[in-house]
């Protein structure tokens, strides 16, 4: 059964393209057939990729609004094992043409439902904003991923967004789990980012990956070159540390992933309390990674 997981985070320009775009790529080079949907009317994962689509052409939006089959709109990647499924601008007026539709935050999910067994992951690339798009892509998924910017304000609306995932469990998804945290952009000389590591670590747990992303101008010049970075620069330390994160991401999903995100873990009064630890790896699965 495919693993399916939601990038989100409602802040912008914190990573969750990059991550989503290179994890899909690094999860296909490991040999597992994998699905990105781009659900961001930005359309940049689909453009990191090389598959930019013109007006007339069948995106994500049809998909959502006028029950096109997902089959009909993935295209192929230059990356074995990857198929995308791009957006353009027209997708914001997903936003508010779903209003008014029956289930409306079950359009992803239905759209999904057979499409989903030919792939081992599907990845969610998300808007930054907390809408039906989002609410449609954590409804679909049985995971989702934060990427957290080591920065200053990194853990602020945090609570807002662990909060929404909570209202989708109970709701609409009982399923839905928080697979982990993503620390991005990260430069160990820089105090301020060791700082909020720690602080991620100290409130998160072992929700925090291990794997975490540094600052690497080859990860911001791929998309340019309409390359994940595997391929636009497979020995850069950005290729390298999203290709440790698509092990850590099969490794934790083959162990059964038993960190809960539970109500009390989201903040109260501003507070947030740590998770519950997962269960230690084994050496076998170590090695299946
Ligand atoms: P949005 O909220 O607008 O969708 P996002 O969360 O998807 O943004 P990205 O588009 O992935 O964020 O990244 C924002 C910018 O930072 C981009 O220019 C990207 O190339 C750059 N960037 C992302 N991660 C890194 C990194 N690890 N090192 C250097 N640059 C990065
Ligand atoms: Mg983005």
């Amino acid at each position: 059964m495919a693993h399916i997981i939601a990038v989100t985070n409602q802040k912008g320009g914190v990573g969750k393209t990059t991550t989503s775009v290179n994890l899909s790529s690094s999860l296909a080079l490991k040999g597992k057939r994998v699905l990105l949907i781009d659900m961001d009317p930005q359309g940049n994962a689909g453009s990191g990729l090389g598959v930019i689509p013109s007006v007339s052409d069948l995106t994500i939006y049809h998909v959502l609004i006028s029950k096109v089959g997902l089959d009909e709109v993935a295209h192929d990647t230059e990356v074995p094992g990857l198929k995308i499924i791009p957006s353009n601008t027209q997708l914001t007026g997903a936003e508010v043409e779903l209003v008014g539709t029956f289930s409306r935050e079950t359009h992803l999910k239905r759209a999904l439902a057979s499409f989903k067994s030919n792939f081992d992951y599907v990845i969610l690339d998300c808007p930054p904003t907390i809408g039906l798009l989002t609410v449609n892509a954590l409804t679909a998924s049985n995971g989702v991923l934060i990427p957290l910017q080591s920065e200053y304000y990194a853990l602020e609306g945090l609570s807002h967004l662990l909060e929404t995932i909570n209202m989708v469990q109970a709701s609409l998804n009982a399923s839905l789990k928080v697979d982990g945290i993503l620390l991005t952009m990260m430069d160990p000389r820089n105090n301020l980012c060791r700082q909020v590591e720690k602080e991620a670590r100290d409130h998160f747990g072992d929700l925090v990956y291990e794997t975490v992303i540094p600052r690497n101008v080859k990860l911001s010049e791929a998309p340019s070159h309409a390359k994940p970075v595997a391929l636009y620069d497979p020995s850069s330390r950005g290729s390298k540390a999203y290709l440790a994160l698509a092990k850590e991401v099969i490794l934790r999903y083959a162990c059964g992933q038993d960190i809960v995100l539970e109500k009390s873990h989201v903040a109260t009064k501003g507070r947030i309390v740590g998770p519950k630890r997962r269960k230690n790896k084994t050496k076998h699965q170590e090695q299946n990674a």
